[in-house]
């Protein structure tokens, strides 16, 4: 059912038993899951169905630190989230991501990668991407022509990666519009949460909209899926009763903001071709990886590269430089334009194979809990207190970029491969050319961090927030560390799981 909510009476009340904020891959893939369910599901998305640059502008925040993409186009506010424009990259989370690394300060999540298999596979559907198999013995059954290069196994393996760059909006409206028990509700932005005089269960939300309305939601459960720093930025802003704002007793809310490294770091010269359609491929390839035995051996961090044919992206600048427009259809376009030699070359670098690539690396952030989001002094269109996002590294992911392609340089040489030269920039013992040269991915973790210790974290390992009985996040916001995978496989992985746990909570029956 939906209601468009600048018709709803102004000062009403809503009721039901669960309140979901954000219709975007977090929010809806649990909504997916009580569809039928003799609950009723009241989920609240900011935007319409379509994109709406007022709307938009709730968005609007400023950054200091380490440069960064405008907040304000960063994320989309509408029905389906930022799916509306993603680039559909999945691939799961290895064990050693939730694991305790004694280099790696704040690492290691309550629950290990076992404990999201089942979830995984669960997302992998919701994201209607293939088979459920992220093994290259697999990939090279369904395809001969895929060749591994003859690296040692013990030191590099192949991680295998699925694209779709699936729209929520559109795939899944229909479904919620139809289900009778979820009343979705949009142009309807949360704006505070309303916590008991004991501030240890939520009582209401306050919801606005740019109709002038106003009304309030009660629900038995609350799940937050407005993204990793709306999210931190509603809890920092409820602070009428929790002085610092809700879960944030600790003032943890907000903190280890992290982002995954996207940025080419090296050049590989192949000392003759070699078929690399593995590595190539559009819906399925490989990047190369690190054993977790090499991660902790070096003491570095997880990442991949991927190989990108030198031809096509050598004059290429990076997407920070690119995405520098505050509306994110224009940042969007200025990304994608590309020339016509660029399109031919790419084609060319697909019949013949490339003898040289530059080795693009996704790189997990180490935690770091000066890397933040806070609230600034100006507020937007319905009062509510803008963001500040301060993002800030650590010496240690500058290291560990360049003992990646260190490491994938000696095996090249070692297997009489090739040769990888590392960028200047990498190699530099003055980190002013590092930072100029750091690009990301557009993944926003960390801000309400998972961890059993509510000094070190703000949800528990189910993702409710310590202290509160009835109130969750869902999304990368959890992430306790960030991984090399992009986050949306994982966090709707996490969001089922959570879903899981509230239907549990609400004795949910099916009908
Ligand atoms: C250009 C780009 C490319 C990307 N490519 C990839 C990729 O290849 N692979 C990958 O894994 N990830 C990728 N991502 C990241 C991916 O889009 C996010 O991980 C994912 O969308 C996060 O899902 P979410 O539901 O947490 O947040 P969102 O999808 O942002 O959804 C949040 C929803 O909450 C709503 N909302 C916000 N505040 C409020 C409020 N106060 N009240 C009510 N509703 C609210 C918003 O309108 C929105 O609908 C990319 C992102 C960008 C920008």
């Amino acid at each position: 059912m939906h209601i468009d909510a600048r018709s709803i009476d102004d000062n009403s009340l809503v009721e039901g038993d669960l309140c979901i904020v954000g219709a975007g891959a977090a929010g809806l893939s649990i909504a997916l899951e009580w569809k039928g369910l003799n609950k009723k599901v009241i989920l609240l998305e900011s935007g319409g169905f379509e994109f709406d640059m007022k709307t938009q502008e709730l968005n609007a925040g400023t950054s200091t630190g380490q440069h960064y993409f405008p907040l304000q186009s960063s994320r989309l506010r509408y029905f389906g989230g930022t799916t509306g424009h993603w680039q559909g990259m999945c691939s799961p989370f290895d064990e050693i991501d939730f694991k305790v690394r004694s280099y790696v300060p704040h690492s290691g999540w309550p629950i290990d990668r076992q404990t999201l298999e089942p979830y995984y596979e669960k997302a992998n559907k919701v994201l209607q991407l293939g088979p459920y198999q992220y093994d290259y013995a697999y990939w090279k059954g369904e395809n001969p022509d895929f060749v591994s290069f003859p690296l040692d196994r013990n030191v590099i393996w192949d991680k295998m990666w699925q694209k779709n760059p699936i729209r929520f909006g559109p795939a899944y409206k229909d479904d919620i519009v139809k289900a009778k028990n979820i009343h979705l509700y949009t142009n309807a932005t949360a704006v505070n949460l309303d916590a008991n005089e004991s501030v240890n269960a939520i009582r209401g939300i306050e919801v606005k909209n740019h109709a002038g309305k106003s009304f309030r939601v009660r629900a038995k459960q609350y799940i937050l899926a407005c993204g990793a720093i709306q999210n931190a930025r509603l809890l920092l802003a409820s602070n009428t009763r929790a002085v610092g704002g809700i879960g944030n007793g600790n003032d943890v809310v907000g903190r280890y903001f992290m982002e995954h490294f996207e940025m080419i770091c090296s050049e590989l010269r192949l000392f003759k071709q070699f078929p690399s359609s593995l590595y190539s491929r559009d819906k399925v390839r490989a990047e190369l990886a690190l054993t977790e035995e090499t991660q902790l051996e070096n003491q570095i961090l997880n990442g991949t590269a991927k190989l990108r044919p030198y031809e096509v992206y050598k004059d290429m600048d990076n997407y920070m430089e690119k995405w520098n427009d505050e509306d994110p259809r224009e940042a969007m376009k200025n990304l994608k334009e590309s020339s016509l030699l660029t399109k031919l070359l790419r084609l060319k670098s697909r019949i013949i194979a490339p003898e040289s690539f530059l080795l693009d690396t996704r790189m997990e952030q180490a935690p770091n809990p000066n890397s933040r989001v806070t609230l600034s002094g100006e507020k937007d269109a319905l009062g509510m207190p803008e963001v500040n996002l301060h993002w800030e590294l650590s010496p240690i992911d500058k290291r560990s970029l360049r003992k990646i392609h260190e490491i994938i340089g000696t095996q090249f040489a070692k297997a009489g491969l090739g040769r990888v030269r590392i960028m200047d920039f990498l190699l530099d013992e003055d980190d002013a050319a590092f930072r100029e040269n750091v690009n990301a991915g557009w993944h926003h973790m960390g801000t309400t961090r998972m961890s059993d210790d509510p000094k070190k974290g703000v949800v528990d390992q189910n993702c409710k927030v310590h202290g509160l009985s009835n109130l969750y996040v869902a999304g990368s916001g959890c992430f306790a560390t960030s991984g090399a995978p992009n986050p949306t496989l994982t966090l709707v992985a996490l969001s089922i799981r959570l879903s899981d746990y509230v239907k549990d909570r609400l004795s949910v029956k099916s009908v």
